[in-house]
């Protein structure tokens, strides 16, 4: 080694150590501690918080002196403040010098410190970066391998769509891809535009990734994959070099498939959030975009990409020509429950007397990975117990590991939450049916659905987007279906319906001070057209835009409209209680109805005939959901989400 080579790792030695003293000192400024509500309270009880973000029902309390942020904290607000409460608790907080302010923008943009720092790593990096180039260039330096593509390339795939179970319309869909796969250029010729995005779109463990790869493995191609955590907390630059790298792998394969697993840690919608410094991760991103844009028409690529988080992907991901196909992989139904349990039996010894269809009812939401856990569990136990074959015994065992287990824990769906759910969605169905001007209601489900534990959609007859007063009564009626379910059988209420409430406040607050809508206040727009959350619109009285009696007055006719529609959901659900019995029942076993059952119930069906019917005609609802309908259009409402407790 040569005294020029030593003096330059010497150097780079020193800029790191420089680099990492900056990174770890910009870490301290911004790093947000996440605490409890009520420890965050008593921190502003304390005054160690005096500035305080709320973006919905994440807060971020920061305390600022002199224009530096000292500290910081996190916290997620719980859902239960309705508007009046939390305006009288924020207003509170300002009364004791804590500036408030209701922020979707960066909150840390106005700290010297915070911007600088970061700054300065990357300026430091650079440097190294180029002192590592030229030390390359000279032939004595180290090769350092950050920047080469870290995917993995697999060549012979052995799973094929019969590995995936319980998912037919997905298979379906999928197809499409495969055949093309198998030819592109035959596609190419016709002049057919194929999809070069698909998105799987669905929580953690339903397969989205096996999905991937039975696509690879039926059209007999290579599959690279990465993952975007493998993007974040990277030198900038190297994310970008290795997207692009990636790509030109694939196209030196094709056809061929990539897959970008977790593509929503890279994906996040550009310049939100909380504290800056995603450089690097927008840099990636937007490599991604420029390759997909990138693409010829008969380029044998697709990419194929996993999240779990749609809702914060950037939309520019999502636009024609990137990923415009999307797939939703949700969680199974006890249909697909079994069929899952049954091909990872398939190479297990089971005892003769397991009933699959059994361990499927009792296993509500289970993902499909955990299908396959407890399958795993329960041939341990045997093995342990020295028996030959995988009995009852153990799989019940099975199934008490899996819900232990640490991640299942928040969302154990027990009996009495499915009754709990099913007597929910129940109350809504069956008000939504009595309402005159309520949609027609299409499905009915229990099964959890992103955060909503259960859900009623409803769908209109019409295209006729008026909305009247009526229709906004019976609305409010409807959506507190679930609520007064609950409160009439289980005589106790859930949180699971804060969601139905904050959208019966933010109708009833419309009707009354933009729509005109109350005797009381009259024909006055109150309000604009102002995004709304948590049915509150913040500021209003401090803008002096009407008088505090007003404003009492807008309260007032809020809470009689609310007050109202309670009364009357409670009158007609208690007057039609068997009919909610018989529909609580009938979703506990079947989890799912559709049109046609929620009528025959609505006629006074006893729930163990619409079980019958529904064993008799098995499947077919599945296949077609819209075939019992009378228009063709598949559009659909989800009336609401109803929350589970998380
Ligand atoms: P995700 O990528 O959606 O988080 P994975 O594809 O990684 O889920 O699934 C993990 C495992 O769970 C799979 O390897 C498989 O064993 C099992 N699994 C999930 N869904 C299914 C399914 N529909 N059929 C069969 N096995 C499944
Ligand atoms: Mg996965
Ligand atoms: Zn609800």
């Amino acid at each position: 080694m040569n005294k020029k080579t030593k003096n330059i790792i010497w150097i780079i030695v020193a800029v790191v150590a420089v680099a990492l003293v900056g990174v770890f000192l910009s870490d301290i400024l911004n790093a947000a501690t996440e605490l409890s509500f009520t420890d965050f309270m008593t921190k502003i009880g304390n005054g160690e918080i005096n500035t305080l973000y709320v973006d919905g029902y994440a807060w971020q309390g920061m305390l600022v002196t002199d224009g530096r942020i000292v500290a910081s904290y996190t916290t997620v607000a719980p859902s239960i403040y309705d508007y009046a409460s939390l305006t009288t608790l924020l207003q509170g907080f300002e009364n004791v010098g804590v500036s408030v302010d209701i922020t979707f923008t960066d909150p840390n943009a106005g700290s010297v410190w915070s911007s600088l720092i970061p700054l300065l790593g990357v300026v430091l990096v650079a440097v190294m970066f180029w002192l590592i180039m030229r030390s390359a260039a000279g032939g004595g330096g180290a090769n350092m391998s950050i920047n080469k593509t870290k995917a993995h390339v697999q060549s012979n795939l052995k799973v094929r769509f019969s590995d995936v179970a319980g998912a037919e319309e997905e298979k379906e869909e999928l197809q499409e891809v495969v055949e093309f796969l198998k030819s592109p250029k035959k596609f190419a010729a016709l002049g057919a535009r194929i999809p070069s995005g698909v998105l799987l779109v669905g929580p953690p463990g339903t397969g989205k990734t096996l999905f991937a790869k039975a696509v690879a493995g039926e059209a007999g191609v290579p599959f690279f994959s990465v993952s975007g955590s493998d993007f974040v907390e990277m030198y900038v630059g190297v994310g970008a070099k290795r997207v692009r790298d990636l790509f030109d792998m694939a196209k030196k394969n094709q056809p061929c498939i990539i897959f970008i697993d977790e593509i929503d840690a890279v994906g996040r919608r550009r310049g939100a959030g909380l504290g800056g410094g995603h450089d690097e991760r927008e840099q990636t991103l937007n490599q991604i975009l420029v390759q997909m844009d990138g693409f010829e028409a008969n380029d044998g690529i697709i990419v194929m990409a996993a999240t779990n988080r749609e809702d914060i992907l950037d939309p520019a991901l999502l636009r024609p020509g990137r990923f415009d196909r999307r797939i939703n992989v949700n969680l199974p139904d006890v249909k697909g429950r079994e069929q899952i349990l049954k091909v990872h039996a398939r190479n297990k010894p089971m005892s003769p007397d397991v009933n699959f269809k059994t361990v499927a009812r009792i296993t509500a939401g289970f993902s499909g990975a955990e299908l396959a856990n407890l399958l795993n569990e329960a041939a341990i136990l045997a093995a342990r117990a020295g028996k030959k074959t995988i009995g009852n015994l153990e799989l019940y065992d099975g199934i008490n590991k899996v819900l232990m287990g640490p991640q299942k824990k928040s969302r154990v769906v027990t009996e009495s939450d499915k009754r709990c759910t099913a007597y929910h969605e129940a109350g809504h169905a069956v008000l939504a049916c009595l309402c005159k001007h309520c949609d027609p209601v299409h499905e009915v489900s229990i099964i959890p659905r992103g955060r909503a534990a259960g859900y009623t959609m409803t769908r209109p007859e019409t295209d006729d987007n008026d909305v009247s007063y009526n229709k906004l009564v019976d609305n409010i009626c409807m959506s507190l279906g679930g609520r007064v379910a609950e409160e009439l059988v289980i005589q106790d209420v859930t949180t699971g319906a804060s969601a139905d409430l904050q959208h019966v406040s933010d109708i009833a607050r419309r009707m009354v001070t933009q729509w005109g809508m109350s005797d009381k206040l009259g024909l006055v727009a109150y309000d604009s057209d102002l995004p709304v959350f948590m049915g509150m619109e913040y500021g209003n009285q401090s803008r002096g835009g009407y008088s505090q009696e007003t404003a009492a007055t807008i309260d007032s006719e809020i809470r009689r409209l609310i007050t109202e529609a309670h009364e009357r959901a409670t009158k007609l659900l208690k007057e039609n209680r068997s009919i909610m019995d018989n529909m609580s029942r009938v979703l506990v076993e079947k989890e799912t109805i559709y049109t046609e059952e929620v009528q025959m119930l609505m006629k006074g069906a006893d729930y163990k005939e619409v079980i019958a019917y529904m064993d008799e005609k098995e499947g077919t609802h599945r296949d077609n959901p819209f075939a019992s309908m009378t228009t063709p259009s598949p559009e659909h409402v989800v009336k609401e989400e109803n929350e589970s407790q998380e």
